[in-house]
């Protein structure tokens, strides 16, 4: 007994007084992600990565929208979302009291417009991943003006894309 004792006494305070105290964390400590639906451009990029399908996408053609969605209570805190997030939409904060009193309050959305196709009108893509592209490539050229013709291209469908290359192919062949 006196034994045991003595070990207590050397090993010291081994608990943390949290939650009567705040808690403390290491600066990698991985919590609840943080979403910023302005950076976000609906390119499902995080959804395909997320391993517990916490982060899910819907696309409505019918209302042309997309929807993205989060449930903290799948989430496993992994980071994968973050790793790919072309635009930084989505960072892993250090919050991690998840508990709500109605189940809906897990969920976090974000609904998204999408583009419809200058030739045939269908929808295909989210406006802002179609923005996004399109700001990308005139980075990418040093361009300073958007072009409505580039424009048009980047609104275009792949569809309509591809009827065009095969309505050209022969005549460019002849
Ligand atoms: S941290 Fe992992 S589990 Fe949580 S939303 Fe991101 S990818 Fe999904
Ligand atoms: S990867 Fe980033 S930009 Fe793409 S849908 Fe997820 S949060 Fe939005």
């Amino acid at each position: 007994m006196l034994k045991l004792l003595k070990i207590v006494r050397d090993a010291g305070e081994v608990t943390i007084k949290y939650p009567f105290a705040p808690a403390e964390f290491t600066p990698t400590f991985r919590g609840k992600p943080e979403y910023d639906p302005k950076r976000c451009i609906s390119c499902a990029a995080c959804a395909i990565a997320c391993p517990p399908n916490a982060l899910t996408i819907e696309t409505d053609l019918e209302k042309g929208v997309r929807t993205w969605q989060f449930c903290a209570g799948r989430c496993i805190f992994c980071g994968r979302c973050e790793e790919v997030c072309p635009t930084r939409a989505l960072r892993l904060s250090q919050e991690f009291e998840l508990a709500v009193m109605r189940k809906d309050d897990l969920y976090e959305r974000c609904t998204f417009s999408l583009c419809h196709c200058r030739q045939c009108g269908t929808p295909f893509a989210p406006q802002k991943e179609v923005d996004y592209a399109l700001a990308l490539t005139m980075q990418a050229n040093g361009m300073t003006e958007e072009d409505p013709d580039q424009r048009r291209q980047f609104e275009t469908c792949p569809q309509c894309k591809r009827k065009q290359t095969l309505g050209l192919k022969p005549r460019q062949e002849v």
